[in-house]
């Protein structure tokens, strides 16, 4: 059987479910810490599992430039590459090719650029990006498109649009079915209603595992972000999971778990970890404030991880002022368990029928006094 998504319980527009994948199941809804070049940074397997994330996404990009899609496939694929053996999704390449890479020449077929490492041309088509994920093994492909600029036209958006569309359609041609592995599809359209509509119809007349909402958290903001999901994620299958790319803070997580998404991947858990800024229940923890520097208390008493359970918010500030490899460590974990705390109260409280109190009493424990804002 091939990767599918069942229905728990609705709580509104939310859904609790589950994904199930040839290298097992999914509680949604999930967020997936992002491993962009097979590893979550600092993070071994094992204390990605102890943070509760059970599936993990790869970047097609960083793999295709280094190591090399075909080593990794002769390395064992990124399951074995990374001693990780639950699920992976792979992005298709698309999104980085338009951030990272230089000298990019975009035509119908597809992507001719250089590597933003040493200048080295690659060329990305629907049916390469799909060829190497299948090398990587992931179980879930992401469909190869083109990363729309924001803020585009109408015009622009469309053609863009379009242009994903058949790229989407020749992904699918592409995409080897086996039992366990699926290929997603990416609704595209910007901030206009009808260039979504558009794209989710053709989308759901070629037919996917699941369907992303892709274009969003590229600027917009999360007010105009939650108004195109308004109407946007009814447009997608009710019976299959909805992932929207790329998206976010733990309250760009509520809003769009509340309108009907199952899925999310970003580096901002990951990133901010490295860079001292902490998700916490009473909001966001900048590790590097003064008022820290003896503080005996944990970064977040409800926390059970090692960050907050075994040091001292002193101690944590320490590490990074004395550039210690552990303070990086320690917050990434911190953050990749608060996300899989969150998700997993929010799961709980849709299953309970209770989603929009736990949603009001996650958001009013961030406002508490902290340094700044989720
Ligand atoms: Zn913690």
């Amino acid at each position: 059987m091939t990767l599918h998504w069942s229905c728990q319980c609705q709580d509104g527009k939310a859904r609790a479910g589950t994904l199930h994948t040839a290298h097992g199941d999914v509680a949604t809804p999930v967020f997936m810490p992002v491993g962009t070049a097979g590893t979550v940074k600092g993070m071994t397997a094992d204390a990605v599992r102890a943070t509760g994330a059970n599936i993990v996404l790869g970047n097609t990009y960083h793999l295709m430039l280094r190591p090399g899609a075909e080593r990794v496939g002769r390395l064992g694929g990124l399951h074995k590459m990374m001693d990780w053996h639950g699920p992976i999704l792979t992005d298709s390449g698309g999104f980085q090719v338009m951030s990272l890479s230089q000298l990019r020449k975009l035509d119908k077929d597809g992507v001719t650029f250089q590597s933003h490492i040493n200048g080295e041309k690659f060329r990305l088509t629907p049916e390469r990006s799909i060829e190497i994920q299948h090398l990587l093994d992931a179980d879930i492909t992401m469909c190869f498109d083109e990363c729309t600029p924001f803020p585009a036209t109408h015009e622009v958006a469309g053609k863009s649009m379009r242009l994903s569309m058949d790229w989407a359609a020749r992904s699918r041609a592409a995409f080897v079915a086996r039992p366990g592995y699926g290929l997603f599809g990416i609704q595209q359209g910007s901030v206009f209603e009808d260039l979504r509509a558009e794209s989710a119809r053709a989308l759901t007349e070629i037919g996917f595992e699941g369907y992303a909402i892709g274009g969003l958290a590229v600027g917009e903001g999360q007010a105009e972000m939650f108004r195109t999901l308004d109407f946007s994620v009814p447009m997608l299958p009710e019976t299959h999971p909805r992932y929207l790319m790329g998206v976010g803070t733990p309250s760009d997580l509520i809003g769009a778990v509340m309108r009907g998404v199952d899925m999310f991947d970003c580096v901002i858990p990951t990133r901010s970890g490295r860079t001292g800024r902490a998700y916490t229940s009473h909001g966001v923890v900048n590790i590097r404030n003064a008022r820290h520097a003896e503080d005996t208390g944990s970064l977040d008493p409800e926390c059970d991880c090692p960050a907050c359970t075994r040091h001292s918010l002193g101690y944590l500030q320490h590490l990074f002022k004395a550039g210690e490899m552990l303070g990086p460590i320690l917050l990434t974990w911190h953050n990749i368990r608060y996300y899989q705390r969150l998700m997993a109260r929010l799961r709980q409280a849709i299953l309970d029928g209770r989603l929009a109190e736990e949603a009001a009493a996650l958001e009013a424990g961030w406002r508490k006094p902290e340094e700044t804002p989720v």
